[in-house]
């Protein structure tokens, strides 16, 4: 060993291994097979770049992802140790090269990919080859229970074999009992020894929110950790561009990033995360894969993930030094019903796979129990929630949940598996439970068990919630074999001979959480003043802009519209840039007329005790003119807007919105060149007066004065913007 550890110093640079390396290395040197749970970042990789380091011949590593191969080849490449790929990137003559090399026994480390380890030519060429052992990295991929199936991993072995008696090494993060099992079947090595680290992770923060006002929720948690790096999971490559869009344009810094990107784009904005150009990157699951930001403070899944396993992954991307990691999770029931029915036209075990994990994923959502006693009893890990409990390192932990005594109830769902021979899973036991009389309990004569009924007056979804407690108290287990089943274990016995006293947690309510409560009926800054302004501000800010208006002897709405008073009647904005991101009003106004508002919403906020850190504003991006530069540009070279909307393929109409957006937040557009050339000065200064002394700037009410005129409403339009550029911006 000492040998080895002059080696880890020489070649890699560090000190001593990590958590199960040595006894792993150890293992393999010594010719057996091995099995190793390990989370992601504990360190995988060592446990066979060692051994393939310090045994003779060639070491052949299976890996899924082309993309991560090659980080490992330049890795190994880089500390001096000969490591090559075989994938099917690669040109003819470049694979001549590499055999060549593996024959002469040159390179220590071939990462292959599963498809190419297939290929009949390939396998012909490693029977000539020296092999020293197989590794399978992303073991987990061998299972169909697990969340990354790859058929092509179940044909590994028996190529294995081909090659002689090589001693194999598998290694996963993420394996539930169920899936362990699986691969050590397909594999033929249920006598490997297997190392398996723990998977608790005590510097992340688990927490499960309600998916509602979840773009408030969002603003007000970026606020609270502006600054800090953080990855938001969503499920589709829609969503990701648009909460994307929805940071930046409510002065976030954040990218987008998914599989439908250029190349370039994809991998400038996951660079510029990385190299902390911005702080939050918004993605889907593709995003992450042997990503290793060190210093990654909090991921948020915005929409409920596919599976646990899938979940703890990415969560498990937070705080990979040890420092602080908060783990949010947005829930609604809806989502996971939309999933349900993404799997529809899946094949049938596949579908009865995938609404598994998702029951699973509801389970965890709406439990009150400790995240952590959770998700480690799932990876088949029993933990004590006490030192959770004490740090409040998990929602359900931190805050107080109500409890109640369940020592009844868990007996009758012991019982309940009990008296049904251990066959059933949680529906039909509930069924037994509650006394239902359907056919399938008929046709077991379930009915004629003693249990039948004795919970008849509780509801499903609270009997539900007793099985899956007794289940995470290790007092009832799932059957590996069979999936779904559950059975007696120790514990339960015992239990049943002696019941003793336990707390039972009642489940998070979850059911007013509707399925489209997001983006579609969030209101905007603008709806929602519109229907919860602060009156007694809104009146004051009214007499305000009315004294302004005099003193500038301008109308009103000249100084600001009556949508932004009501605006800054639900945000309080108290400084310029908070003004300014006013629907309504931008920079320009703010220097002509910010000064009295701003000081007069500081004095309301200071009088009435109001806390302004609790008040989230939301500034919805379809208010921003997305077209503005191009617009404000195009107007200053002074070309014909008609020119400006065909080169768009905009309408006048379309043009107008656009710029009556850039015009309303303050931006003076000089239209003089234009409308100079479409009406005579006289006609422009009377309506110039008009506009000057009207109650209202309504184009309607302004066509209905001049309607004895030739002028149509574009023309109205434009001279209003005018009047705005002029008097008000
Ligand atoms: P995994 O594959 O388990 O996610 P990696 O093999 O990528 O993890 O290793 C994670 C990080 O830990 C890498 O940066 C690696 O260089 C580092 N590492 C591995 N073993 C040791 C060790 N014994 N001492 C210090 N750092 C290590």
């Amino acid at each position: 060993m000492q040998e080895i550890r002059k080696k880890l110093k020489e070649v890699f640079g560090y000190d001593s291994f990590r958590g199960n390396q040595e006894p792993v290395i150890q293992n393999i040197l010594a010719g057996r097979n091995t099995f190793v749970i390990m989370p992601t970042g504990a360190g995988k990789s060592m446990c066979y770049q060692m051994p393939a380091i310090l045994r003779p011949g060639t070491a052949v590593v299976i890996s899924p992802l082309i993309a991560l191969m090659k980080n490992q080849v330049d890795q190994m490449n880089a500390v001096g140790i000969n490591a090559r790929f075989l994938n099917s990137t690669m040109s003819r003559t470049e694979i001549n090269k590499l055999k060549k090399a593996v024959l002469a026994g040159d390179v220590k480390l071939l990462y292959v990919a599963p498809e190419s380890l297939t290929k009949e030519e390939n396998i012909e060429f490693l029977k000539q080859a020296n092999i020293s052992f197989a590794a399978i990295d992303e073991a987990h991929c061998i299972s169909e229970w697990g969340h990354d199936f790859r058929p092509e991993y179940r044909r590994i072995k028996s190529i294995i074999d081909m090659l002689g008696d090589l001693p194999i090494i598998a290694l996963t993060a993420t394996a539930t009992p169920k899936v362990q099992l699986d691969i050590q079947r397909n594999l033929q090595m249920e006598s490997a020894d297997v190392f398996k680290s723990s998977f608790n992770r005590e510097n992340l923060y688990y927490e499960v929110r309600p998916k509602k006002s979840i773009k408030k929720q969002l603003i007000k948690f970026m606020r609270e950790n502006k600054g800090k790096s953080g990855i938001i999971y969503c499920l589709s490559r829609k969503k990701v561009e648009e909460i994307a869009n929805f940071l930046q344009v409510n002065g976030f810094s954040a990218r987008p990033y998914h599989a439908g990107f250029d190349p370039d784009v994809r991998i400038k904005n996951q660079d510029d995360f990385l190299n902390e150009e911005v702080d939050v990157i918004v993605a889907t699951i593709a995003f992450g894969m042997g990503i290793d930001k060190p210093d990654v403070r909090f991921v948020i899944h915005y929409d409920v993930p596919k599976s646990l396993e899938g979940y703890y992954q990415e969560t498990g991307r937070a705080g990979r030094d040890g420092l602080e990691g908060q783990c949010i999770m947005f829930y609604s029931y809806s989502d996971i019903l939309k999933l349900e029915k993404f799997n529809k036209d899946k094949p049938v075990t596949e579908k009865e796979n995938s609404k598994i994990l998702l029951d699973e994923m509801s389970f965890y959502a709406e439990s009150t129990v400790c995240r952590r006693k959770q998700l480690l009893h799932y990876f088949g890990e029993e933990y004590d929630d006490t030192a959770c409990k004490e740090t409040g390192m998990c929602d359900n932990c931190r805050y107080q949940r109500e409890t109640f005594e369940g020592k009844d109830f868990v007996k009758i769902a012991i019982e309940a598996v009990k008296q049904t021979d251990e066959r059933f899973g949680l529906g039909h036991l509930v069924s037994v439970i509650r006394g239902s009389h359907n056919q399938y309990i008929k046709s077991y004569k379930h009915d004629k068990l003693p249990i039948f009924g004795a919970g008849a007056k509780e509801d499903e979804s609270f009997w539900k919630s007793i099985v899956r407690q007794t289940m995470l108290y290790e007092f009832i287990t799932k059957d590996i074999e069979n999936i779904g089943v559950l059975k007696m274990s120790e514990k339960g016995y015992k239990f049943l001979k002696n019941p003793t006293s336990i707390k039972l947690s009642k489940d998070h309510d979850f059911s007013d959480v509707d399925a489209d409560d997001d983006e579609s009926n969030e209101p905007s800054a603008a709806q929602s003043a519109g229907q919860s302004f602060d009156p007694v501000l809104f009146d004051l800010l009214k007499a305000e802009q009315r004294k302004m208006a005099k003193q500038h002897n301008l109308p009103p709405y000249a100084i600001v519209q009556e949508p932004s008073l009501q605006e800054m009647a639900t945000t309080y904005p108290t400084t310029k840039e908070a003004l300014a991101n006013v629907n309504g009003i931008g920079m320009g106004k703010v220097q002509k007329f910010g000064d009295s508002f701003l000081k007069l919403i500081n004095k309301y906020v200071e009088d009435n005790d109001i806390d302004i850190e609790d008040v989230v504003v939301i500034k919805s991006s379809g208010a921003k003119s997305k077209n503005k530069i191009y617009i404000i540009q195009q107007i200053d070279r002074k070309i014909d807007l008609e020119e400006v909307a065909e080169v768009k393929g905009w309408s006048m109409e379309e043009l107008l919105d656009e710029m009556e957006i850039i015009c309303f937040s303050g931006t003076k557009l000089n239209l003089d060149y234009y409308l100079e050339q479409i009406m005579d000065d006289d006609f422009l200064s009377d309506i110039m007066d008009y506009f000057m002394n009207a109650e209202s700037d309504d184009i309607q009410l302004a066509l209905d004065e001049f309607a004895d005129e030739d002028i149509t409403s574009e023309d109205l339009r434009l001279i209003r913007i005018k009047f705005h550029s002029e008097h008000a911006n």
